[in-house]
């Protein structure tokens, strides 16, 4: 199966670093090498910002219409190339082709959902309380963007941030994930096919320390965004911090499952299983810490952990797969010492628990009941096909421990009263509450976290307002 080197994207060019520096690619499947990535240094960054500045010049300019028919014409484009990426996507990164069919259709669908809101950027007019004066609002886009995007879903990751950007007439700089480069940049190709102007996107890789320290503190960038982790996060939002750059934070969550008696249990265990291991559990929004009433718990977690046993794990380019590797080694060593730890807590395996083979990022999808909530695995995102099952009673005190850690991403909910859907609606402290469903990340609908999961969000018009400035014009009529 063939996999393409991935360059450097600087003004318009598909490019090698200056000083033809490159990176490895590997396969999860067997830790072979598939390809190589360009690594830019200090000569590519500087070039790469000229770029942008110029390319925000020439982009800010062009109308809403404008700027929505390329973007239109880039969904097309990508829709049409779906096969092809998805191939690539899943060679790199290891998810089950269908997964990354199902990406690569949900980055069309936020394009086109950002394009169509691109012309719907509204000012507005203020009463005055002179007669004389008239007041108005504006919205103007803040400038280039710097994005920091991860591996996890390597395509829609680029495309939440790269589409908000665009869609309010920013240039933007994005460094991709090294391990998963070749899909972000079939994506970016689908733009320029499209007729995007030189510099208003960049596309580069290589050092992500070296790369997000020069960019954020460069006075050409005046807006950051970042998706990963809650310590990465906090790190780059404290330069930004530094250097007056706005920020959109979304980082890291664990998010509880409360499964009510009253739960219609075959849903609850159809829906959290495909969530739970969709992506062999390394997303963000993932279900982790599973709570079940104590009347319900025993027939719940059987039926779960039948439904986990049957997941059938291998090669995401085979058509059987259900789950594939995890991404990286250290995906591998974090999912596995955290199950160590489970059991030395109290843990009792389901079922799972283990690598799978010695070649390859492999791990069994893993249920786990009883640890004791000093476990590792009930603190800290396991960002891996793993599910931690406790029980309660009652839903005061489930709330209370769903709020206990200081991540807020989102959260799951199973219950048929509506007394219950209030009680968990009002007092979860997250950005998101899926009731009775798996999550459904729709474009139009805002996406992100409160606490240590971060600030602003990739969906709805709050993602665009994320890239918009306020401007506030009186006119006196003399
Ligand atoms: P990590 O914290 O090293 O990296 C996370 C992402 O941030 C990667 O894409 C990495 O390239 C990038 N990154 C790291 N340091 C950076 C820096 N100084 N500047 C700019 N970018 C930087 O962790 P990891 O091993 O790649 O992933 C593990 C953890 O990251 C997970 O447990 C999870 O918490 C988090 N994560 C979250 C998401 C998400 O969708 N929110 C996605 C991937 C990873």
């Amino acid at each position: 199966m063939s996999y393409p080197n991935t360059r450097l994207l600087i003004n318009g060019s598909w490019v090698d670093a200056k000083d033809k520096k490159t990176l490895a690619v590997v396969n999860p499947v067997n830790g072979e090498e598939i390809g190589r990535v360009s690594y830019a240094g200090k000569y590519d960054l500087d070039t790469a910002l000229l770029a942008a500045q110029s390319g925000f010049e020439v982009w800010s300019k062009f109308t809403a219409i404008e700027r929505s028919k390329i973007m239109r014409k880039a969904a097309s484009r990508l829709r049409e190339q779906s096969d092809q990426i998805a191939l690539i996507l899943t060679q790199e990164q290891g998810k089950p082709l269908a997964e990354a069919k199902a990406e690569l259709m949900a980055a069309v669908d936020v394009i086109e959902w950002m394009a169509d809101e691109s012309v719907r950027i509204y000012g507005r007019i203020i009463p005055s309380r002179n007669l004389l004066a008239s007041q108005m609002v504006t919205k103007e886009p803040v400038g280039p963007v710097a994005a920091f995007t991860p591996w996890n879903f390597p395509v829609i990751q680029v495309v939440r941030k790269l589409s908000a950007a665009l869609a309010t007439g920013c240039s933007i700089i994005i460094k991709a994930p090294e391990e998963t480069p070749a899909s972000p940049a079939a994506l970016v190709q689908a733009f320029l096919d499209a007729g995007m102007p030189n510099g208003v996107i960049g596309l580069v890789y290589g050092d992500p320390a070296e790369i997000s320290n020069y960019l954020i503190a460069h006075p050409v960038i005046r807006k950051v965004s970042f998706t990963g982790s809650t310590a990465v996060g906090k790190q780059l939002a404290s330069l930004a911090g530094k250097h007056m750059k706005r920020v959109t934070m979304e980082l890291g969550g664990h998010a509880p499952v409360i499964i009510c008696d009253d739960a219609d249990i075959d849903l609850a265990v159809k829906a959290m299983v495909g969530a739970k291991y969709r992506n062999a559990g390394q997303v963000c929004i993932s279900p982790s810490r599973f709570y079940v009433q104590k009347s319900i718990s025993e027939r719940y977690i059987e039926a779960f952990t039948n439904a986990v046993s049957a997941i059938s794990v291998g090669d995401g380019l085979n058509d059987s797969t259900k789950m594939g590797p995890l991404a990286n080694t250290r995906r591998l060593e974090g999912v596995q010492s955290l199950v160590k730890d489970a059991l030395t807590k109290g843990g009792n395996i389901l079922t799972g628990g283990n690598r799978i083979g010695s070649k390859g990022n492999f791990f069994e999808p893993t249920v786990i009941h009883n640890l004791s909530i000093e476990a590792r695995l009930m603190n800290e995102e396991p960002f891996g096909p793993v599910a931690a099952f406790q029980t309660f009673e009652k839903l005061d005190d489930v709330i209370r421990e769903a709020n206990r850690l200081p991540f807020g991403l989102s959260s799951y909910a199973f219950t048929s009263t509506l007394k219950n859907t209030h009680q968990l609606a009002q007092n979860l402290k997250v950005g998101m509450l899926w009731v009775n469903q798996a999550a459904a990340a729709f474009p139009e609908i805002p996406f992100g976290g409160v606490n240590d999961s971060g600030y602003g969000s990739e969906g709805g018009f709050e993602a665009l307002e994320a890239y918009l400035t306020t401007k506030t014009v009186s006119i006196m009529n003399v």
